[in-house]
């Protein structure tokens, strides 16, 4: 644990963290109890004194210096979430690249603005909105991008002025309390704290009254949880969620290079991605050579030891979640979908599943409906980018979607109807920090990245100031006001 600058061990129940590639215990770590939460938002809301009156350039040399912290210990770092997490080597090096690059950008962000001003409507008067921290920030982060996901809350929560309670994943504490020594040697005590724990500890870092905004990435489920928490007591959330995003090909495309970015979108990290490709439509004229072409890149994927520099794919985070999966293939099958490449244990040890490729599917079964969150690709014939569409949109999740083509009017009709927080032509899942991402309908609620990321983390005062000592003419007595209506005809100005 990381509270008011000391690293200490929590005193709650004891944690193992298992590695998901050998199933072996790799740590136990101690959870944070409600009373050390309690110490850790406390002393958040001790620091945010100070924290909130440091001049801006400050909190950006000292998010500078935390990303350069991690540039300096990616490899360790990596390694770290590739033993807890199974992520690739390869991809954790990526993720802490990604990871001190937000740093940066919200570095400097930070200092660009707090607000704007109003032309006023009285001479002599001035109309400020000014952009405020909220306080005490609880980032609550999720297993499949412990780093990443916990900068696109901690940098702009810093920058805006705000100090932060962290709750790692259960699954994934070890890179968190990792990055915990260089953020306690960087920051004041207190600004920044970290409480292990599942979803106890999480439960009652919500429940926190001191606690000002929760910004949570999750499942829907947990998200909902956590909103109706955060309602009893008013508190504000933001909320990351999950997905089931749409990936359309075009009849226009290059059709084996859009299977080798569809692969790519659909087997990145297992999967385990919130905007994985989940669900594919393809336009009848390229339906079958895609087919042909997908399961060629599928079968092409090496899957094995996330530590190797050439694996491609690892495990699964937990058997749980392997069993999930193919449940899911299981009642696809039983459905009628064909698995046309995967979906195997290949080995006893280690929550590996090799890629699955589905065909004859329809939205009606789950695999195509519901989240899936692993090594799955269903693939479906559609009529027309029309009908992709209009699938695309029939789900209550709104998270992301791609699209493969080069024409302009289907890129016009795609951006215009597609109903998701990011929609991607033929650049798979990329993000960029100046850009916001977040979802629409149940993908969750408010932006993170970019300028809505920080503006997600402030709130909005209104100054009105009249630099005028006079009385006004609307003030009471009103036989005045309305005497002075009834000359003029308008009101007094
Ligand atoms: P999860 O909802 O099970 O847990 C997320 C976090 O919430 C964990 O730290 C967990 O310990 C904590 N938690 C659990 N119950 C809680 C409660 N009642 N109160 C407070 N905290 C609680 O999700 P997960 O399995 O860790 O992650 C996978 C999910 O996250 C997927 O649905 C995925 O789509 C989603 N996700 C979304 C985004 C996004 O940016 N939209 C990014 C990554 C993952």
């Amino acid at each position: 644990m990381l509270i008011a600058g000391e690293r200490v061990e929590g005193s709650g129940h004891s944690i193992d963290v298992v590695n998901p590639a050998t199933e072996e215990v790799v740590a136990a770590v101690k959870s944070a109890s409600e009373s050390e939460v309690d110490a850790a938002v406390e002393a958040a809301r001790r620091a945010f004194k100070t924290w909130k009156k440091t001049p801006a350039p400050e909190r950006g040399e000292m998010l500078h210096a935390l990303s350069d912290w991690i540039g300096e210990h990616t490899e360790s770092l990596a390694e770290i979430l590739t033993r807890e997490g199974g992520k690739p080597l390869v991809e954790n090096r990526d993720e802490m690249g990604w990871s001190a690059s937000c740093l940066d950008f919200y570095a400097e962000m930070g200092r660009i603005e707090r607000g704007r001003i109003v032309p006023s409507g009285e001479a002599g008067q001035l109309n400020l909105v000014v952009k405020e921290p909220h306080g005490v920030v609880a980032a609550i982060v999720p297993w499949n991008y412990p780093i990443l996901l916990l900068m696109w809350k901690l940098a702009p929560a810093l920058a805006a002025g705000n100090t932060v309670v962290v709750k790692p994943s259960p699954y994934t504490p070890l890179s968190t309390l990792e990055l915990a020594e260089g953020m306690a040697d960087i920051f004041p005590p207190g600004v920044v704290n970290v409480v292990p724990g599942a979803a106890d500890t999480g439960r009652a870092l919500v429940a926190n009254p001191g606690v000002a905004l929760i910004a949570f990435t999750g499942s829907v489920d947990t998200g909902k949880q956590v909103a109706h928490a955060a309602a009893d007591r008013l508190a504000k959330v933001h909320l990351e969620l999950g997905g089931k995003d749409a990936f359309i090909v075009c009849d226009d495309v290059d059709v084996a290079l859009a299977a080798r970015g569809a692969a790519w979108a659909a087997y990145l990290n297992s999967g385990q991605v919130c905007t994985s490709a989940e669900r594919f439509y393809v336009l009848p004229q390229v339906y079958d050579d895609f087919v042909d072409a997908f399961v060629d890149q599928a079968s092409g994927i090496v899957v094995g030891d996330p530590m190797h520099e050439s694996t491609d794919m690892g495990p699964l985070v937990r058997a749980v979640q392997r069993e999930a999966v193919e449940a899911q293939l299981s009642s696809a099958r039983a459905a009628g979908a064909r698995v046309v490449f995967g979906g195997e244990r290949p080995s006893d040890t280690g929550f590996f599943l090799t890629p699955a490729v589905l065909v004859d599917v329809d939205d009606s079964m789950d695999v195509m409906s519901k989240e899936t969150f692993g090594p799955v690709a269903p693939i479906a014939k559609v009529s027309s980018l029309e009908e992709a569409i209009r699938r695309t949109n029939d789900s209550p999740y709104g998270l992301g979607a791609n699209v493969y083509t080069q024409r302009l009017d289907y890129m016009l009709t795609a951006m215009e109807e597609i109903e998701a927080g990011t929609v991607w032509f033929n650049d798979p899942l990329t993000d960029n920090e100046a850009a916001p991402f977040g979802g629409f309908k149940s993908s969750g609620s408010g932006r993170e990245l970019g300028v809505e990321g920080l503006d997600d983390f402030r709130q909005t005062k209104h100054i009105h100031i009249d630099s005028k000592l006079d009385a006004k003419a609307w003030w009471y007595p009103y036989a005045e006001y309305v005497r002075h209506q009834a000359e003029f005809g308008t009101a007094p100005g």
